[in-house]
């Protein structure tokens, strides 16, 4: 008797966890593996954060809260989102979650029946369509080719609307490619959205690593007949370098934060209430940090990409965001007789040891994944172990 539900039989875990994993076990055969996979900033949480989770702790702040979060933290997100973004919330258009990604599983549950649609742009977040399968949607799959800057048309997002979309995913600044969408591209994107009456799921989880001066601008603020479509996903994990906190957020139409909220008073109940706390501070608290790494990705942006490019063989675009280089690697892999990225991602970790993540994950299977959320030192070196690889196989 086969034990396993049918919605596992296809899940595939996270290739960016994989290789990390990979090269963990390479460090601790004391090999000098350089790890290029973050998908985390290299920051310790900033010291008024931490001090605030101690001081709630201190308090006795360690019982549940609402499901939905914390009054408090809801009302902070208010203040953020109208502070740095010009979107007014009220508390019932705001869900507090363990996590952007989780944030994102508990809406996809929300939204789709058996056999809805999700529109999702290669190259994507691994997660975003194992999360709708896993609700039982349909992902379907719209190319942003390099020459597009990695970003989708709306001519693109029309042509693949059928009867059963539900909902379009813009990941902006996007992970892995580090594109963003111009305030223009948007507004054409929001207008299919508006003809075919589909939802909008804004992941702007990276919003404060934007570079070369430029400001971001969430797809909700056009009007409001687009942020009524719109629902917008953020969280501190990148840009308060507070990934292991598990803080992210929803805002929304109230008729669907509801389900959403009482999804999770069914499945996790409420965010650990110490990182509630904890985020409180992150958004009512100085921002200068969120700035100062903010810089630091950017001056070693500034630093490794032309060095990158300068790899034979590696054709990248210069990121306006994230912390992730994404090379298409296509006229590498012929010279240096690689027929896979998987291939050539295992050969890199293996033989110049540098872990990277191979692009098939994304659905962009020439390119592979950099990460710069690491000191410019190692990183000036794992990109002189590639050259060095690339060449000597060339
Ligand atoms: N969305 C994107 C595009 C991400 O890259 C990530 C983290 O890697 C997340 C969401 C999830 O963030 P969180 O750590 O808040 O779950």
């Amino acid at each position: 008797k086969n034990l396993l539900a049918n919605r596992v039989k296809t899940l595939t875990p996270s290739s960016t966890l994989a290789i990390t994993a990979k090269a963990k076990a390479l460090k601790e055969q004391g090999i000098d593996v350089i790890g290029l996979g973050a998908g985390e900033p290299d920051f310790n949480t900033p010291q008024n954060i931490l001090n605030a989770a101690i001081d709630s702790m201190e308090k006795g702040f360690t019982k549940y809260t609402p499901a939905g979060g914390l009054p408090v933290l809801k009302q902070a997100i208010i203040d953020k989102l109208q502070r740095d973004n010009n979107l007014t919330y009220k508390a019932n258009e705001i869900i507090v979650g363990v996590g952007a990604k989780h944030i994102l599983y508990t809406l996809f549950q929300v939204i789709l029946n058996e056999g809805d649609e999700v529109i999702i742009p290669i190259p994507y977040w691994v997660s975003y369509p194992e999360q709708v399968k896993l609700a039982g949607g349909v992902p379907v799959y719209v190319e942003g080719t390099r020459e597009q800057g990695y970003k989708i048309t709306a001519d693109q997002l029309r042509a693949a609307v059928t009867g059963k979309t539900k909902a379009v995913i813009i990941n902006s600044p996007s992970n892995p490619s580090g594109m963003i969408y111009s305030r223009e591209e948007l507004a054409e994107i929001a207008a299919v959205a508006e003809e075919k009456d589909i939802l909008i799921v804004s992941d702007e989880i990276y919003e404060k690593l934007v570079y070369n001066g430029i400001e971001h601008f969430s797809i909700a603020q056009l009007s409001a007949a687009v942020k009524a479509r719109t629902i917008v996903v953020n969280g501190v994990a990148k840009s308060h370098s507070m990934t292991g906190w598990r803080i992210g957020y929803a805002a929304g139409n109230a008729d669907i934060i509801k389900p959403m909220t009482d999804l999770a008073s069914h499945s996790t109940s409420n965010a650990t209430t110490t990182a509630q706390y904890a985020t409180v501070e992150a958004y009512n608290g100085p921002q200068d940090t969120v700035e100062e790494m903010r810089q630091a990705f950017e001056s070693r942006l500034e630093k490794i990409y032309p060095q990158v490019s300068a790899i034979p063989g590696f054709h990248v675009l210069k990121p306006q965001g994230a912390f992730y280089l994404l090379p298409d690697v296509a006229e590498a892999m012929a010279h240096t007789g690689y027929d896979s990225v998987d291939a050539f991602a295992a050969a890199i970790l293996t033989e110049a040891n540098v872990a990277v993540i191979p692009g098939s994950g994304f659905g962009a299977p020439t390119t592979m994944r950099l990460s710069y959320a690491t000191s410019l030192e190692l990183l000036e070196e794992a990109v002189r172990r590639i050259d060095a690889f690339v060449k000597s196989k060339w």
